[in-house]
């Protein structure tokens, strides 16, 4: 009976009209987003409609995602604690694997205590949920100074946390400590930043950060994301490569890229994470990582410790890459970070540009506005260890042309 039809029906198409309008807004001005489906076959290589492509845009920097004893942690856990972890970690979602998985990112962060998180991008947010709530109770309230080209993910946790913020130019920090004076002695200032950035590949100013805090106290948030497993002592970032990894209140790292698996952690004092347990709502709030996960993560930090070789060849492999792209007259900038972005300006160029690549069976994404600024759309090559020389040969020549 037409009667009974439930009123969402009746909504659906003045609903369906408006999304149509919007994503055709969207289209017209070549930023509508789709997937495709993309079948991994090894670390590097994956199954396009029925063809094999290099993928060149996955952050597997190291190939763990199919690392024997990364995969094999994964099944013994899930073995173990079974698929799901049932309940937030406060809750009885906090199994000794999480505990022990815990232990292992401290001990391998040099951090008195970790938090693990399902994503970084929770982890991001529960953070700077912690930092906000600890600055509120201040007398001068808390502000957050974020660098421009910050990750989505710690712009929405600023925003989203109701405190004021402003934004520093890209690693300006002449404009940064000028900021910092501003602020009356009362106010907790946290400055927020990545110590590899997503799109660019560059380092943060660590010295020039380093610098700063000696002249006038802050916190300092360091996401860590894409220095992880690449930078440093088995991996442990790029501020402890610098010798920096006392300057850094809170570390933010991601499991989902250079580790192969996913999940996300805060590293920190021991107050900090007891902090996280009472303020930060993303882990509060979150059913838990499973258990199978964080031994998958135990095994992926064994890894980094055990094969450094991984490490010094996908830095390798980005420095080759990037003189050879120089030598064929493209603007690359120096480093050996594996993500090598290469500035196209319009969307549709880098969009075509992909397209072509793929048409020779070579995966690289094109990041369009608003992942990055508008004119400066890309191609974000990502390399990993497992990548072969012959492989980036074609695609240096691939992008030469
Ligand atoms: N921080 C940075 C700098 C990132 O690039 C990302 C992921 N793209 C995240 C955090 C979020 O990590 P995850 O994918 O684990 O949620």
């Amino acid at each position: 009976m037409a009667r009974n039809r439930p009123a969402a029906g009746l909504m659906a198409d003045w609903f369906d009209a408006l999304l149509a309008d919007e994503l055709s807004r969207l289209a017209e001005s070549g930023l509508l987003r789709h997937r495709r489906v993309v079948r991994p076959i090894d670390a590097v290589h994956v199954e396009i409609d029925g063809r094999v492509c290099v993928n060149f845009c996955s952050n597997n920097y190291l190939g763990l995602t199919h690392h024997p004893r990364v995969v094999a942690g994964l099944r013994a856990g899930a073995e173990r604690f079974g698929a799901g972890a049932g309940a937030a970690g406060l809750i009885s979602g906090f199994s000794p694997q999480h505990a022990a998985t815990e232990a292992a990112i401290a001990l391998w962060k040099s951090a008195e205590g970790a938090m693990l998180l399902p994503s970084g991008y929770q982890a991001n947010l529960a953070a700077v949920q912690t930092l906000a709530a600890l600055g509120r109770s201040r007398p001068g309230g808390v502000r957050f100074l974020i660098d421009k080209l910050a990750h989505a993910s710690l712009v929405d946790a600023v925003r989203g946390s109701g405190a004021p913020w402003r934004v520093f130019p890209h690693n300006h920090m002449g404009k940064l400590g000028r900021l910092l004076e501003e602020a009356d002695d009362k106010q907790f200032q946290v400055v927020v930043t990545e110590s590899i950035f997503s799109m660019d590949g560059d380092e943060a100013d660590l010295a020039g950060l380093d610098q700063l805090k000696r002249a006038r106290p802050f916190a300092l948030l360091l996401d860590e994301a894409h220095a992880s497993g690449v930078y440093g002592r088995a991996g442990a970032g790029l501020a402890a490569e610098r010798g920096l990894a006392e300057m850094a209140d809170v570390f933010v790292v991601t499991f989902s890229k250079a580790a192969g698996c996913v999940g996300g952690a805060i590293c920190g004092k021991e107050n900090f994470c007891r902090a996280v347990l009472n303020f930060g709502r993303a882990y509060v709030y979150s059913t838990s990582v499973p258990a199978a996960m964080a031994a998958s993560i135990e095994a992926a930090i064994g890894v980094m410790r055990d094969e450094p070789g991984r490490q010094d060849r996908v830095r390798e492999l980005s420095r080759t890459f990037r003189a050879a792209l120089r030598g064929k007259g493209r603007d690359v900038a120096e480093g050996d970070s594996p993500i090598v972005p290469i500035i196209v300006g319009s969307e549709s160029a880098a969009m075509e540009m992909s397209q072509r690549l793929l048409d020779g069976q070579l995966l690289v994404g094109a990041v369009r506005p608003p992942t990055v600024p508008r004119g400066t759309s890309r191609l974000r090559v990502t390399l990993s260890c497992e990548h072969t020389e012959e492989e980036i040969a074609r695609l240096t020549e691939a992008l030469a042309l």
